[in-house]
């Protein structure tokens, strides 16, 4: 059956209100399911012409074959076979297509064009968006799968990935108008990266004290000023901007709109030369009297603050997932090699010093997993993340910090080289204890959380 064919038939199931009970192995409350099930049936996304999505084939073979009552609550790590045939499609194409390619990418610092196509063909780009706009209609849960499973192998194109998955598509899902999010996620879904701006130079971990202003024209917005470390801006077609449109207001004038890449005044920077995660953009975008429409507000004026802090809380569980599967990655390479080094006539690996330390190891990554897994089921059933994901994100970004420089140490010489992929994931892993909220922003949040549950008797 080709794969447009089966798109039809989800998007038909959607209609009849089947989807809820097909995708979740768990009960959800979440209100995107509500925001599937009113999407109008004549959404005219049928002109697109049929996608080579092998993702979504496979999310369609394994979800027709079972019914929502098979499962049951077991321990967070379980995987239903949905999850588990997505997680096995993005391994595939991590150890297939990006291992090959993954010091080259390091080395020129871009990823390469096959695997952005890559990217988009399995449906990697888009796992949450509906099927109507091309996209997998999966979860949140099965988005954190694919970006661990891509971080194993290369951490960059991981990245890549994350943004798109929980931020851009997020946002057009959850705040777009009818017309915003038939223009945007069919796109977003098949071949066209977003970006996410936010930061500034002079705004960092304080956010909201961005300068880039816009001011309204009769019926447009000008938009001036400058954005900086922005992901994906070298490839982006949309870029999502939080400009502040009342400043009187202070961080209540902030709002989002949503910037076309070929709008006049709007320029994409160098990129700039990192320690890690090097093939991932990562430039400066200015916006120099950029004139847009009032209808590019994304959702309603002066809450780009809100948009933005909810986002980027459930955002950290994918940074989490790309730091968890970074340690993998690399843990799994390293203790290979330990098993087959020998030293003093044996092998490393029985030396009791080394078993204890890769043990050791071993138990943080899988505390890692269990925080960020349950994060992410958390938040598909609807709960408040903000502390759990902040958890996760930091401690899964401590572990990979302490795991790649134990494996380092492992190697040995090897380690410091970068013939073995080792050298790389310890550059690349220090970039989980930066973005999307450095640790201390994310012990202030933790430590907010606990401050607030104290205060309403609700401590745990
Ligand atoms: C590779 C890369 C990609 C990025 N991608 C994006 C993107 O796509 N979109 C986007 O908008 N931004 C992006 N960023 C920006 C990123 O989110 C910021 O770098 C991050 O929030 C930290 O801000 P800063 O660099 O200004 O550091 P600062 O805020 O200046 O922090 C410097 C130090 O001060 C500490 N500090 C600051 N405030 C406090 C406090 N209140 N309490 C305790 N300690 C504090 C910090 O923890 C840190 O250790 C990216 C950054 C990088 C490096």
């Amino acid at each position: 059956m080709g794969s447009w064919m089966i798109l039809q038939r989800v998007s038909r199931s959607i209609r009849q209100g089947n989807l809820q009970q097909r995708m979740f192995s768990r009960k959800s409350a979440h209100s995107e399911c509500r925001t599937v099930l009113a999407i109008p049936s004549d959404a005219a996304i049928h002109e697109r012409p049929p996608l080579q999505n092998a993702f979504l084939q496979q999310r369609h073979s394994s979800s027709s074959s079972r019914a929502s009552s098979e499962f049951h609550i077991g321990p967070v790590t379980q995987l239903s076979p949905e999850e588990e045939a997505m997680r096995d499609i993005a391994r595939k194409f991590a150890l297939e297509k990006v291992a090959p390619l993954v010091r080259s990418m390091d080395e020129a610092s871009a990823i390469d064009k096959s695997i952005l196509r890559g990217l988009f063909e399995n449906g990697f780009m888009g796992v949450e968006i509906e099927p109507e706009y091309g996209g997998t209609g999966s979860s949140f849960f099965v988005a954190n799968l694919v970006i661990e499973e891509l971080a194993k192998v290369d951490p960059s194109v991981s990245v890549c990935c994350d943004v798109q998955n929980t931020l851009i598509n997020s946002l057009f899902r959850r705040y777009g108008t009818a017309e915003q999010k038939k223009k945007y996620l069919p796109r977003l879904a098949t071949d066209m990266f977003g970006s996410f701006c936010l930061s500034e130079s002079e705004s960092g971990s304080d956010a909201f004290a961005l300068k880039t202003a816009a001011v309204k024209v009769e019926n447009d917005y000008i938009i001036s000023g400058s954005k900086m470390w922005i992901t994906n801006a070298e490839h982006a077609g949309v870029f999502l901007v939080f400009a502040n449109a009342k400043p009187v207001d202070g961080y209540k004038g902030i709002t989002c709109f949503i910037v076309d890449r070929d709008t006049p005044g709007l320029t994409v920077g160098k990129k700039e030369d990192k320690l890690g995660i090097r093939a991932s953009s990562t430039c400066p975008v200015h916006f120099d009297q950029v004139r847009i429409p009032a209808g590019n507000i994304l959702g309603e004026f002066g809450k780009g603050y809100k948009y933005a802090i909810e986002l980027l809380n459930e955002g950290r569980i994918g940074i989490g997932s790309q730091m968890l599967g970074l340690a993998q990655g690399c843990f799994d390479y390293s203790v290979g090699y330990v098993m087959e080094r020998k030293q003093f006539g044996k092998r490393i690996w029985d030396f009791q010093a080394m078993k204890h330390q890769i043990a050791d190891v071993a138990m943080k990554i899988q505390a890692a997993r269990l925080l960020i897994y349950n994060a992410a089921r958390l938040k598909e059933s609807g709960g408040n993340v903000v502390k759990d994901a902040a958890m996760a994100k930091l401690y899964s970004s401590e572990v990979a910090t302490y795991t790649t420089s134990r494996c380092v140490e492992w190697l040995g010489g090897m380690g410091f080289s970068k013939e073995s992929p080792v050298e790389k994931f310890y550059r690349d892993c220090k970039i989980g204890t930066i973005y999307e909220g450095t640790s201390n922003i994310q012990l202030n949040t933790i430590a907010k959380c606990i401050e607030d549950e104290m205060g309403s008797g609700k401590s745990k």
